[in-house]
């Protein structure tokens, strides 16, 4: 069975920005509830830990430092089969394929710079949780 919690990160681009709170105006009115989140930010090693995943690809070393250039907001987020519901409503990876009206269609740069991050599955929404926020940090 889906599970109704993600994970979501504003990158840095769109915090320094002053995206934030346009952003969390448009995920809230997607009918997603904000159930922990923190103002941080990532070392390029911590970067690289969450991202470890893609230690191998030719964009690893970029995607670090892209994520530790500044602040980034982190948050969990619950509704209903959430993760592929969240998916959608960010849109595509590269903003280019993104469909209009999501969140990267609208606030992403680039591929690379493409705004915010969402779980790719409930596994890996547990451990990304868990990379930012204790259990009392959770509502729930
Ligand atoms: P995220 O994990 O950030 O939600 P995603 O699951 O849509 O994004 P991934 O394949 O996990 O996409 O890639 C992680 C991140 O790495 C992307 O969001 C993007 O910032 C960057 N990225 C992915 N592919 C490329 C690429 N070909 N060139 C540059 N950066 C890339
Ligand atoms: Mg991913």
């Amino acid at each position: 069975m889906a599970g109704n919690r993600t994970f979501s990160m504003i990158k840095p681009d769109a915090v320094r920005d002053g995206h934030v709170g346009s952003i969390l105006q448009l995920i809230e009115a997607g009918g997603f509830k904000i159930v922990a989140m923190k103002l941080t930010y990532l070392t390029a090693e911590r970067a690289g830990e969450f991202y470890g995943v893609h230690k191998e690809k030719p964009f690893y070393e970029s995607l670090k430092e892209v994520m530790s250039e500044s602040p980034i907001v982190a948050f969990v987020l619950e509704k209903e089969n959430a993760v592929e519901a969240y998916r959608t409503f960010i849109g595509s990876t590269n903003p280019a394929n993104a469909a209009e009206g999501t969140i990267r269609k609208i606030y992403a740069k680039s591929l690379e710079r493409n705004a915010v991050h969402g779980s790719d599955s409930d596994a890996n929404a547990a451990i990304e949780t868990s990379f930012f926020f204790s259990q009392q940090e959770i509502y729930g």
